[in-house]
């Protein structure tokens, strides 16, 4: 690592670690991102599209790139060192006491700014999770993290491949349903709650038990102090069907959000959203929360690039590197795979994948009887009680969605 000085880690995953590192040229610090490179050509090649992925991303709240290079079996990634921690420390060092409105509506709105933006450039995040945001002493919020783990492990399972943590997973996903821009929002919406109760969304002893009560969407209400505004945001982002779920752009646009981030407009945001997102913050100034907000034509047209990311998802055999659809994922051969390995406590990696149908599914209610079935009253190995992710349960957070 040629003009860098390590200076500690401060974080490690099952890819490899991240360091804290000085920049000698300039005395700047970085986060360092340490990847292990498979030994094969696409495995490498895919382990590159964290980095690839990360340049693209330019905004305020999403950690910025700096460089990427590689050395001894090593992929680096150099980025932007959020020096407040991520979030999911955040909540656990408050020990329950719970954060101000204020304070949660102004990280949220940051996050939301950012979630637009690479949903702006099709690219979809897929493990929104309190570990994978940073925030910044001066209280900026930044979204990271975007390669994941099974990139690295299994680059044939990469294109129908959805990694996340179980207790962020969307219902469509445990449905054997594509993943798309609204589940990201789902994610999001699991955010707002731990930002409100400094506790998972939804928490169970077993997958089975977890799987129903984020597929019945079966919440225990904020505490009583937060507004109807706050209570109703999170009622939103939890519509089981996603296409009723608000995209960013909605979410930015109205009430209390919109009003929060003219505060925070950077000349960088302002350029990005032009005149137009202005006036419509300007316009839900004067509008009440519960009143829809007048439809203006940024908002349209930023609806339009949020639903053409669902779109093409929709027409893609997950060709798209970005993109990557789950499409006809195996959840109940994925969920025994958990459940064999599970019981031997190690994490699940992917095996192969399968190409994906080009039929999508119809939305289906009722419970997503194939995972259920698969997975019986499998315990998760630790349920958390607080948003805390430690432990036991890190062992078993990681899921792979492929097909075998
Ligand atoms: P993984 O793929 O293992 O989840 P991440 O990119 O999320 O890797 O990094 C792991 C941890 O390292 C994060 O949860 C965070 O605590 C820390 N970290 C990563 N990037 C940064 C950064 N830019 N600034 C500060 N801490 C970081
Ligand atoms: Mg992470």
């Amino acid at each position: 690592m040629d003009g860098y000085t390590v200076l500690r880690v401060i974080g490690e995953g099952s890819f490899g670690r991240v360091l804290l590192v000085q920049q000698e040229s300039s005395n700047r610090m970085f986060a360092m991102k340490e990847i292990r490179l498979p030994k094969s050509f696409s495995g490498t090649q895919n382990s590159r599209k964290e980095a690839v992925l990360l340049a693209k991303m330019k905004h305020p709240n999403i950690v910025a790139f700096e460089e990427s290079f590689e050395a001894e079996g090593h992929l680096y990634i150099a980025m932007e060192y959020c020096d407040g921690g991520d979030l999911m420390q955040k909540i656990k060092h408050q020990k329950g006491k719970l954060f101000p409105e204020d304070k949660i509506l102004h990280w949220f709105a940051q996050l939301c700014l950012g979630v637009n933006h690479i949903h702006k450039k099709h690219v979809l995040h897929r493990d929104i999770k309190s570990k994978n945001i940073f925030l910044t002493q001066n209280g900026k919020v930044k979204l990271g993290d975007f390669g994941s783990a099974r990139l690295l492990s299994n680059p044939m399972a990469f294109a129908c491949t959805y990694v996340g943590t179980p207790y962020y997973v969307p219902p469509e996903i445990w449905e054997n349903m594509p993943y798309n821009n609204k589940s990201d929002i789902w994610s999001l919406g699991c955010i707002l709650y731990e930002l409100c109760t400094l506790k998972h969304p939804f928490q169970a002893n077993s997958w089975k038990s977890l799987i129903l009560k984020i597929c019945h969407g079966s919440l225990s209400p904020l505490p009583s102090h937060y507004s109807y505004e706050l209570q109703h945001l999170i009622k939103q982002m939890f519509k089981r069907n996603p296409s009723h779920r608000p995209s960013t752009t909605t979410l930015l646009s109205r009430g209390t959000l919109a009003r929060l981030i003219q505060k925070c407009l950077t000349p960088e945001i302002i350029t990005e959203y032009g005149e137009q997102v202005l006036e419509e913050t300007r316009k839900s100034k004067h509008s009440t929360p519960r009143k829809k907000a007048d439809s203006s034509r940024i908002r349209i047209a930023l609806e339009k690039e949020a639903s053409t990311v669902q779109r093409e998802e929709q027409g893609r055999k997950c060709s798209h590197p970005d993109l990557e659809r789950i499409n006809e994922n195996s959840v109940a051969s994925a969920l025994r795979r958990i459940n064999r390995e599970e019981k031997v406590g190690e994490s699940v990696h992917p095996r192969r994948a399968s190409p994906p149908s080009a039929v999508r599914r119809q939305w289906e209610k009722g419970a997503p009887t194939a995972a259920l079935a698969a997975l019986e009253d499998t315990a998760l190995l630790t349920s958390s009680s607080s948003a805390e992710e430690g432990r036991g349960v890190t062992q078993v957070n990681e899921i792979d969605f492929s097909r075998e």
